[in-house]
């Protein structure tokens, strides 16, 4: 079956303010030209999302967690009705700094995802291995484990999951796994979604996310499995980030 164009989706982290609006609004025109070859997603701070769905509309605008509840007593969270108000249209969760700084599990990272994925929001659902796991020489047995744990048994589609293979240690650092070791990878969490998954699976995009910038874009895009990029640092300025997003749209 023919893959879907690839998906590059910018992670900004705790970075920016109203002040950035331009650049959701520089990489929402360019995105636009690209329409069909590739698609193009921000996952911004809760507090810009609305602002940026008003100001920029037709990008896609994602959140950067999600709570797995409907609503309630939970301090500080913010829950799937309150991202759809605000104009988001999806979520990563798991991200390798939430199960890291929040405690976050993989069964608690499953929930998220399910509760997003219930009311209608895509999910880019990140796993990956630390430092000391690959040099063990058993990431991708724990990869894949951690994939089977995390993953949402309902409500997972081609269009609206996705999943990102971040190594842990490649993430902010400038070091990138060989494209053998991002092959292997990919192609063990591609078995993996068809066990778990059926057809489906065939088709949900993974992502590698790691340090990717403009100079290494075509390379990480030109190896099998690898149907796009989530990308923190590079995302934060259009100039940095639309390399990326012509190198995807070109590896179609
Ligand atoms: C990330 O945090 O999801 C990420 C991939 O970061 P960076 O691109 O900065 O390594």
């Amino acid at each position: 079956m023919n893959k879907p164009v690839k998906l590059v989706a910018g992670n900004w982290k705790m970075h920016g303010t109203s002040a950035d609006l331009g650049e959701v609004a520089a990489v929402a025109e360019a995105a636009r030209a690209l329409t069909g070859r590739v698609d193009v997603a921000l996952c911004l701070p809760a507090t810009l999302i609305h602002r940026a769905t008003v100001e920029v509309p037709g990008l896609s605008i994602g959140a950067q967690d999600i709570h797995m509840a409907d609503k309630g007593a939970h301090t500080g969270d913010v829950c799937a009705a309150m991202l759809h108000d605000a104009g988001a249209t999806l979520s990563i969760v798991g991200h390798s700094e939430r199960r890291d700084a929040h405690r976050e599990d993989d069964s608690c990272v499953k929930a998220k995802a399910e509760a997003a994925l219930r009311s209608g929001l895509g999910v880019i659902l990140c796993v990956g291995e630390s430092d000391a796991e690959r040099v063990s020489g058993l990431a991708v047995p724990i990869v894949t484990e951690q994939l089977r744990a995390s993953l949402p048994r309902e409500g997972a589609t081609a269009d609206g999951f996705a999943v990102a293979y971040e190594p842990i240690w490649a993430i902010g650092t400038g070091k990138v796994p060989s494209v053998e070791d991002i092959a292997e990878m990919h192609a063990a969490l591609r078995r993996t979604l068809v066990e778990e998954l059926g057809s489906v699976g065939q088709d949900v995009r993974i992502l590698y996310g790691g340090s990717v910038k403009a100079s290494n874009a075509t390379e990480i895009f030109s190896v099998a499995d690898v149907n796009g990029a989530l990308v923190g640092g590079a995302s934060l300025r259009a100039a940095d980030f639309l390399p990326i997003v012509e190198a995807a749209a070109a590896a179609r």
